[in-house]
């Protein structure tokens, strides 16, 4: 008699489809009892069967809700609140310097509080991660009173998309901000030769 005869004890748990011999992983027939490549006998409760698919479990809504993915962020828009603030501070600073400073002293503090602020701004977005630093701060230097308050309100919430200043520029935007810092340079020049000639 030969295991080929041999009944099987539990034929029922045999799978309907080909399974891999438990001892050396030939794919073998579902009516094969001893593999045709170890010629090792094989039980039912021996074969590798492919885990049941997980069930799809019935979730309570709340625990649905928080494996939804997250609602996207609204931009990070511009905050009048923050605008007006630093607006208020704008002019306390200046009218205290022009007030108690040499006006070529005062100027200098200004000016000297819109690079460093923007200084800042550069080092803080890049701590932050936030996209395109440098152009939040080339923003900041050339036209401070609007893009520095925006900053402030922009990085309160650093995973909000800010498109206006950080979606990727398009030539007409890029021919724009050159233009900008154009303007910028050339008012800067025509200021210092003016102070020259006034000293
Ligand atoms: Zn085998």
């Amino acid at each position: 008699m030969t295991d080929w005869a041999k009944p099987s004890s539990d034929a029922s748990e045999f799978p309907d489809e080909p399974f891999p011999c438990p001892h050396c992983g030939q794919m073998l027939a579902p009516s094969v009892r001893v593999c045709v490549a170890c010629k090792q006998p094989i039980e039912a409760h021996q074969i590798a069967r492919p885990a049941p698919a997980a069930p799809v479990s019935v979730l309570p809504p709340e625990a649905a809700q928080v494996l939804a993915p997250p609602v996207p962020l609204a931009p990070a828009r511009f905050s009048w609140p923050i605008f007006f603030r630093v607006l208020v501070i704008w002019f306390a600073v200046t009218i205290l310097s022009v007030q108690f400073l040499k006006y070529a002293i005062a100027q200098m503090v200004l000016e000297g509080l819109i690079l460093l602020s923007s200084i800042w701004v550069f080092y803080d977005a890049q701590k932050r991660a936030l996209p395109k630093p440098f152009r939040w701060a080339i923003g900041s230097l050339l036209l401070w009173i609007v893009v520095f308050p925006w900053y402030l309100s922009r990085r309160r919430t650093p995973l909000a998309p800010c498109p206006f200043i950080e979606a990727e520029a398009s030539r007409a935007a890029r021919a724009f901000l050159f233009l900008l810092a154009a303007v910028f340079l050339i008012a800067a020049l025509v200021a210092l030769l003016k102070g020259h000639r006034v000293l």
